[in-house]
């Protein structure tokens, strides 16, 4: 054959197609639950349960109580890109359903020995299919109870190279158990069972209260910390579920469970969102949530990764203040001790057993266990007095150049019947107990938090001055000049009042009267080297202020001589718990650390 001729390009068969399909949407034993999972799902299932043997390796068995399909349907359902989810290209933008490519079941029959049997409830008969690596034997009658069952026998038997990169049966399997807990948590309306090697791992009854889906994952004690989302929503974009308390957070993503449109999803945006909305979080920790994302199906792309565990957003910036929102606001909610509004709402109807291949078509139902009793509410904060207003700036005192002594006395110290204070560790940190156990505080932080939030307070009122005896005149070189002149509408509605005094030369009138600093020339200087220096820069912020306000409030704590508060730091404590955000510094160090009774017990008896 002359070289021109000879062909290079074939069609690959079916078959073929379908083990490359494979290589993206089946990785291994829990990438074929996530997919018959979410069939199941998506036929409208109530009641899902998956068995395991050998990891998976030997037989992955997803039965379900949901539509089940026709004789038609059931012949066609191995047959690539059979779905009869999606029929036109638009279609791809509204995807409400979890499964649309028409893939996943002639992968996964590809690479196993796969049976399905399925029914419909009207029908009388059911229908069983069976293929071996992809090649299908002949649609049989099947006596089977209504819904679908599918077993998936001898993974990767024939691509013994996929089977090389499995790891221990131990491991497979707990990458399963993460897949069904991953569903049961964004589908608590579905009972979930999961049984591994004959033995039942959990089986969790459905229920209308994410609380308690979540408490059975979880433990009561730690759901009973579950502070609620408000429910936030903005055009196109709805925010719900828990947030844990700040003492939760995990070095790893493991207890961050992220859902988008029933989807778990990992999203560097949501992400980013969430820690903004905690107004800064202790680098290297994640915050524990459980949060639920409806969006609006045209605004999201799920179709850019096989397995559908990136999106893209087509409007991330509403997405991005929805999530920061809600997370803040439930945050402040919570530190102000306000109870939670939880909707009582009604235990959906009780769920038949699941079906079993055993169990004759006609098998009467039987109810499901009653959904266990709600988990008690913890007790809600005492409310904390509110913060008077702040005088304006009208009402200016009249002050020595050397002002009031450091520290600021805490002008409202609230009542906290909850806390005792014990002691100070090592002249640095505050010790206290309550009824949880014993928290540390740090007063250089809590300081930080307290400065902080006390200059936010100037976006809505100005803050009180403290005039100055004698003017503070401050020379500086041009440069810094021009800086000062930039930052000045940030210096004013911190407080200060200056005005320039010739060319190079910056005249200080009058202070913050929450800052009552002692050497004015050093501390402003200093401010604004941060600033030439660029280790700041107020442009890139959303509020020029709020960028300027940490950086002040850094500095004024880090100056302040902090030893003088743990006399007695209650009042500290009264002014932190009434900050929006109590639990770290507005740079992100934690101000107070919880070491709960539990945790301690726990420790001590495991030494
Ligand atoms: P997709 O989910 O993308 O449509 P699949 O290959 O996963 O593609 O499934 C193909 C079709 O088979 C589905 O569209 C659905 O009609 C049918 N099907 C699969 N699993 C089930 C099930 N558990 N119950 C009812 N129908 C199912
Ligand atoms: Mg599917």
């Amino acid at each position: 054959m002359p070289e021109s001729e000879e062909q290079n390009i074939h069609l690959m068969s079916d078959i073929l197609a379908s083990q490359v399909a494979a290589g993206e949407v089946v990785e291994r034993p829990a990438s074929v639950v996530k997919e018959l999972v979410e069939n199941s799902i998506d036929a409208g299932a109530r009641s899902v349960r998956v068995e395991l043997r050998r990891g998976g390796v030997s037989l992955i068995k997803v039965t379900d109580d949901g539509c089940g399909m026709s004789k038609a349907d059931a012949s066609l359902c191995l047959q690539r890109h059979a779905t009869s989810k999606l029929v036109q290209v638009e279609d791809l933008f509204a995807i409400r359903q979890l499964g649309f490519r028409g893939e996943a079941l002639p992968s996964i029959a590809s690479v196993s020995h796969l049976t399905l049997t399925t029914r419909r409830a009207a029908d009388v008969e059911g229908w069983r299919v069976s293929a071996e690596g992809g090649v299908e034997a002949p649609l049989m009658n099947a006596g089977c109870a209504p819904g679908t069952e599918i077993s998936v026998c001898n993974l990767f038997f024939n691509t013994p190279v996929r089977r090389k990169f499995l790891k221990s049966d131990e491991t497979e399997a707990g990458h399963v158990e993460h897949q069904v807990r991953l569903h049961a948590l964004a589908f608590p309306e579905i009972r979930f069972t999961y049984v591994r090697d004959g033995q039942m791992v959990f089986d969790v009854p459905a229920t209308h209260d994410l609380r308690q889906r979540i408490a059975d994952f979880v433990g009561r004690e730690t759901a009973a910390a579950l502070m609620r989302i408000r429910p936030t929503e903005a055009p196109g974009v709805r925010v719900s579920g828990y947030l844990m308390p700040i003492s939760a957070a995990r070095r790893n993503r493991r207890m961050q469970y992220i859902f988008l449109n029933g989807r778990p999803v990992e999203d560097q945006i949501i992400n980013r969102a969430v820690r903004d909305g905690y107004g800064g979080f202790p680098p290297g920790l994640h915050p524990a949530l459980f949060l639920y994302l409806e969006v609006e199906p045209a605004l999201v792309d799920v179709n850019v990764h096989p397995a559908k565990r990136e999106v893209r957003f087509r409007r991330p910036a509403e997405i991005t203040l929805a999530v920061m929102d809600a997370v803040a606001a439930t945050l402040a909610a919570h530190a102000r001790g306000e109870a939670e509004d939880e909707p009582a709402r009604p235990e959906p109807e009780p769920q038949p057993e699941p079906v079993r291949k055993t169990a004759p078509a006609a098998a009467p139902a039987r109810p499901a266990p009653p959904a266990a009793a709600p988990v008690p509410r913890p007790e809600p904060r005492p409310a904390l007095v509110l913060k008077p207003l702040v005088t304006p700036r009208q009402q200016e005192l009249e002050l020595p150049p050397a002002p009031a002594p450091v520290p600021a006395p805490e002008p409202q110290a609230a009542p906290l019947p909850n806390f005792r204070h014990i002691g100070t560790l090592h002249n640095q940190y505050a010790i206290f107990e309550n009824k949880e156990g014993m928290v540390l505080m740090s007063p250089r932080a809590a300081r930080e938090r307290i400065i902080f939030e006390r200059l936010q307070e100037s976006n809505r009122r100005p803050l009180e001055s403290q005039r100055l005896l004698v003017p503070e005149l401050l020379e500086l070189d041009t440069r810094d000049m021009g800086i000062a002149l930039e930052v000045k509408p940030q210096l004013e509605q911190a407080g200060f009042q200056l005005s320039p005094f010739g060319r190079n030369t910056l005249r200080i009138e009058a202070i913050p009267a929450i800052l009552p600093m002692r050497k004015v020339n050093d501390f402003v200087q200093e401010l604004l080297r941060v600033f030439t220096s660029g280790e700041v820069r107020l442009t890139r912020a959303r509020s020029p202020f709020e960028p300027f306000a940490r950086q002040l409030a850094r500095q004024y704590a880090m100056q302040e001589d902090v030893t003088a508060y743990l006399q007695n730091p209650l009042p500290l404590l009264a002014s932190l718990l009434e900050c929006e955000i109590p639990y770290c510094s507005p740079g992100g160090k934690s101000t107070l650390l919880p070491f709960p009774m539990a945790e301690l017990n726990r420790r001590f008896q495991t030494q």
